[in-house]
């Protein structure tokens, strides 16, 4: 009986494998780290709780909450505190409370009045051209205005995707507001009309969902789906090539410069998409998956600092503040870590999570742990308020962090499309492909295991698998 092959430890790989097990379906799971878990990394020391990579997971769909059901955490999960809705967005160098309702957005000093009365034209202006494929910040342009683009958009894109406006595009990084204006011809009447369809599609919108995470961060979920599959995890162990079989998929790894090769029914990669391109592949059909190594991946720096309460002035009453690209910081913005769950901090202490790079600044994440600390705080005093030094401080560079749905992405979901259809049994799942956030890949995870399930169950149907070299519980 030969598993399916799943390469990445992630949230991504670890979900495909939870829910392919669910389905009798055995996995074997290869992580090229000596841990599991991809980004998700917490740590707890001297009362402080840092999250080294994200820091929650917005509930968008049903398919999250019954994956921490199945696992058995729902005990664990906590929401974030409903007082920390409020969100900041710096203007003039202070932190300015987003506004909750249409009534806060008629009296917030955030927008001029002149921005404020350029909303009321959105509904009148033409949708573009379906072939034209428009970058983000061409699209909020003429829909709502640079003031928008400038103090909403800018600050959003890189509080989500540490990224460039001026360079995603809005098809491939926003479908929902790109297909708002297709369908509906404005985002605003959109956005009132398409709550009735997401309550029919259970889904809820970003803007509306809870955040949630762990009682000892996001880590509990990650180590405890490793848990679950300790005996179908390889650590240590990258794969090295591909190579399509008769029957399947033979597995090349090279743990330790030496080379095993292991028989598999199916193969699903849930790693980095920019990774792909290093790994071999030997197929009956010519593939160059080469392109993927071009995907944009900028590099990102958390800094997470722990304080006093009283050196802090501002109220950190809220999810945390985001920096619009015009205001001139070193950070992309903040998260009141401690403000969003408890425990993130000793009693009397505050914890704050901030980030630096992205598209807007590559060369700042690449500066030392010291100098990270050094630009964040200098940054922190002026915004914040913050008046002593930091009691705890821990840094963390991801060179590639997050995929950017630029421009032309278009390209690489064709290819990645490809490659599903010309190799059968060969999966691709990710943050690359559906959306970046925690919730995407967990949904992600969760489709690839029905795609793989549903293509094993074709194969022993056909008479190209039999029974039991999957699952006899397959053909049950
Ligand atoms: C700094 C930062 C902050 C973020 N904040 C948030 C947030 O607050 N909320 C949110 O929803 N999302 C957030 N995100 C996005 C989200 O965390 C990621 O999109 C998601 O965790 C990706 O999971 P993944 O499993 O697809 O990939 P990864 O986590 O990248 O996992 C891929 C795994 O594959 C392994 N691998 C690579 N190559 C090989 C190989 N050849 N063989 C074997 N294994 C291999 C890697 O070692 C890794 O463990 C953040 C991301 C970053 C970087």
């Amino acid at each position: 009986m030969n598993s399916v092959a799943i390469i990445g430890g992630g949230i991504t790989g670890l979900t495909a494998a939870f829910r392919l097990r669910q389905k009798n379906i055995p996995v074997t799971v290869y992580e090229a780290s000596p841990r599991v878990g991809g980004v998700i990394q917490t740590l707890r020391q001297g009362g402080y709780l840092a999250e080294f990579g994200p820091n929650s997971i917005l509930e968008t769909s049903p398919l999250i909450g019954a994956l921490i059901r199945d696992v058995g955490l729902e005990h664990r999960r906590w929401y974030s505190d409903p007082r920390a809705e409020n969100r900041y967005i710096v203007r003039g160098g202070k932190p300015v409370l987003l506004p909750g309702s249409p009534f806060a957005f008629l009296l917030t000093p955030l927008f001029s009045p002149a921005a404020k009365l350029r909303l009321l034209a959105e509904p009148f202006i033409h949708r573009s051209a379906e072939a034209r494929e428009e970058s983000l910040a061409d699209f909020v342009t003429r829909r709502i205005g640079t003031e928008f683009l400038d103090y909403a958009i800018n600050p959003f894109v890189a509080g989500v995707y540490a990224g460039d406006p001026h360079r995603l595009s809005v098809k491939h990084a926003f479908p929902k507001l790109y297909a708002l204006e297709q369908k509906y011809g404005s985002l605003i009447l959109g956005q009132v009309l398409g709550a009735r369809e997401r309550r029919r599609r259970a889904e809820v919108s970003k803007d509306r969902a809870k955040k949630l995470s762990f009682d000892d961060g996001l880590q509990v979920l990650t180590d405890t789906l490793g848990e679950r599959l300790s005996d179908a995890l390889r650590l240590n162990t990258p794969v090295g090539r591909f190579q399509q079989a008769p029957d399947g998929w033979k597995v090349v790894l090279r743990p330790g410069g030496s080379e095993e090769i292991h028989d598999h029914v199916a193969v699903v990669y849930a790693g980095p998409a920019h990774r792909l391109p290093e790994i071999e592949l030997s197929a009956n059909r010519y593939l160059n998956w080469s392109p993927l190594s071009q995907i944009h991946y900028p590099p990102v720096a958390s800094v997470v600092l722990g304080f006093r309460r009283e050196v802090v002035a501002h109220p950190l009453d809220g999810f945390g503040m985001l920096i619009p690209e015009v205001e001139r910081f070193n950070i992309l913005g903040t998260l009141f870590s401690s403000s969003l769950f408890p425990n993130r901090a000793p009693e009397g202490h505050v914890t704050l999570t901030s980030y630096i790079g992205g598209t807007r600044h590559p060369d700042l994440a690449l500066q030392s742990p010291e100098e990270l600390v050094r630009l964040t705080l200098e940054d922190l005093k002026v915004i914040l308020g913050v008046s002593g030094e930091p009691l705890f401080t821990y840094t963390t560079l991801f060179p590639k962090a997050i995929p950017q749905y630029e421009v032309g992405y278009g390209r690489f979901k064709n290819l990645m499309n490809d490659i599903e259809e010309k190799v059968p049994g060969f999966f691709l799942a990710g943050n690359y492909r559906f959306g970046i956030s925690l919730g995407d890949s967990i949904v992600s995870g969760h489709q690839v295991a029905d795609k793989v399930s549903d293509y094993l169950r074709r194969a022993i149907k056909d008479g190209t698998m039999s029974p039991c070299d999957v699952s006899c519980a397959l053909t049950a």
